[in-house]
């Protein structure tokens, strides 16, 4: 397995060097909008320290963000009324992963409705409305 490269975009979005739609951070996790979000209100959370995936994460990396997930699982799934929530996670190229720092995908789910095809970006100001609406579940 490769190193973790410090240049990955996720970890440019912990130093802030390109934006994001942050909701949700404590001394270990951030929780953001996805930016090609394959439901409404399709968000991700990333650990605050590196790791590539679950492979490499330790246990407290995994404690922490899998609390973070539980919390805005919840939060997502009151703020679009939701039935339910799909919750994914890729490791390495063969496993889907495409961003080198461990985070995993939060998809408010209804009843009958397919995820949208990955790869199309988002309208900004949707994502951000979405956003508030999370925050303000949470
Ligand atoms: P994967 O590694 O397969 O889980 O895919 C990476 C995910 O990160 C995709 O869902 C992308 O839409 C998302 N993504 C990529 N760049 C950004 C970014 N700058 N801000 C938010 N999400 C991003």
């Amino acid at each position: 397995m490769s190193a973790y490269d410090p240049d990955n975009i996720f970890a440019k979005i912990l130093r802030g060097e390109i934006p994001s739609t942050r909701v949700y951070e404590d001394n270990e996790t951030l929780a953001f909008m996805d930016i090609m979000p394959r439901a409404d209100g399709h968000l991700l959370v990333i650990p605050k320290t590196p790791c590539r995936n679950v492979l490499d994460a330790t246990p407290e990396q995994l404690n922490a963000v899998m609390a973070t997930v539980q919390k805005l699982a919840l939060a997502a799934k009151r703020a679009f009324d939701a039935g339910g929530v799909t919750i994914q996670q890729f490791n390495e190229a063969a496993g889907g992963q495409e961003v080198f720092h461990l985070h995993f995908h939060i998809l408010p789910r209804h009843e009958g409705e397919p995820l949208r095809a990955p790869g199309k970006m988002g309208d900004f100001e949707v994502i951000a409305k979405h956003a508030e609406q999370i925050k303000a579940a949470l």
